[in-house]
């Protein structure tokens, strides 16, 4: 049993209260890892805010890089001392899903996800003595997590824990949501509706996969400069007829692809307005979980339009972020720039204030 500190959510709506925790020896296929850094995602401020119902209370983070520290039985595929990565959602590898290559939709993980407790379904932390909701397996606002094994990705010790923490959630995420969910094609044109973590990581997935026109969408203008470098040829303020700006600069037809990172249900609705023929709207972020939309399918029909959910960036951990790194390494997608703030675990609360200001593209928390 290790003593940790952690950001615990009493209740919904917050704040995180910094408290020392138990966190329990990992089992049979578990691995301790010492956190190093930690992205703080909006996944997790949905969870705070109830729109993912869960139990409270909750340690939260699923973004995360740190160091192998101790293993359970039977681990086989880290060692102690190593530097990852880690998967909120990990894939077994031979269910029927894994099987047909949908490794994010393993089905052996699938509970734990919803459950918020480890694969035995008992949590690994305690706070004085009650068990704490997990964030899928694991919970990365903690400076100790036990995941399973599958959930651990070697990493390269030369790239930054800050930076590696990216991949586990917004980098897979938005560049999967380009390169394997929605697929986009050389020459092809996009129009991405956010620009946050997820937004800019779509935008260089789409720049990676070869899109001539990438248009970024915010009503934060000042997100532009950021959508620019990471890969926008065109930017355009939701405030102004976003459609019809779309349809000017496709000569009326519309574009290949949207992709939206909002989650918000009328932005999704309308988002199939600016697809030409046969064009598809790719749904990555996440709406409130009792939310529903209406698409005219009269059009949808005589149009072709596709709609398609993204979950994980359509991903394989295991296969992915080593390829994302790789990436990053050879200087074809961005990680460092991602970071616009770097702040301890006890200033959790400021980050979040920042993200939902629109003040920052992705903060990470230090350890
Ligand atoms: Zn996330
Ligand atoms: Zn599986």
């Amino acid at each position: 049993m290790k003593k940790s500190k952690a950001a615990v959510v009493h209740q919904q709506g917050g704040p995180f209260v910094i408290e020392d925790i138990e966190v329990q020896d990992p089992g049979p296929g578990e691995v301790l890892v010492r956190i190093a850094a930690s992205g703080a995602c909006h996944s997790d401020w949905h969870q705070v805010m109830g729109e993912i119902p869960k139990p409270f209370p909750a340690v939260l983070g699923h973004e995360g890089a740190g160091v192998v520290e101790e293993l359970g039985q039977g681990v086989t595929r880290v060692s102690p001392g190593d530097s990852v990565m880690l998967s909120w959602f990990p894939a077994c590898g031979t269910c029927f899903y894994c099987q047909r290559e949908q490794h994010n939709m393993c089905e052996t993980y699938r509970p734990f996800l919803e459950s918020g407790t480890a694969m035995d379904g008992k949590s690994r932390l305690y706070l004085k003595g009650e068990p704490l909701t997990q964030f899928s397996t694991h919970s990365t606002f903690a400076e100790y997590a036990v995941v399973p094994e599958q959930a651990c990705i070697p990493l390269d010790p030369e790239v930054s824990m800050e930076s590696a923490s990216l991949v586990g959630c917004a980098v897979m995420t938005g560049v999967g949501a380009a390169m394997y969910t929605a697929q986009i094609k050389p020459g092809e044109t996009v129009a991405v509706f956010g620009c946050g973590g997820i937004g800019l990581n779509i935008l260089q997935g789409a720049a990676l996969c070869g899109a001539e026109m990438i248009v970024a969408i915010d009503t934060v203008p000042g997100k532009f400069e950021s959508a620019r470098a990471f890969g926008a040829t065109h930017t355009i303020n939701a405030k102004e007829d976003t459609l019809q700006a779309l349809l000017d600069l496709t000569e009326g037809r519309g574009v290949d692809h949207v992709l939206d990172s909002t989650g918000n249900p009328k932005v999704q609705e309308n988002a199939i307005y600016p697809l030409r023929r046969g064009g598809a709207l790719t749904l990555v972020g996440v709406a409130p979980h009792d939310a529903k939309v209406t698409f005219d399918t009269f059009r949808m029909h005589h149009q072709e339009t596709r709609v398609l959910g993204c979950f994980y960036g359509t991903g394989n951990c295991q296969r992915d972020f080593t390829r994302i790194i790789q990436l990053y390494k050879s200087g074809r997608l961005k990680l460092d720039e991602l970071i616009s703030r770097q702040s301890p675990l006890s200033e959790i609360n400021e980050v979040y204030a920042d993200m939902l200001a629109g003040k920052i593209n992705r903060g990470v928390l230090t350890f």
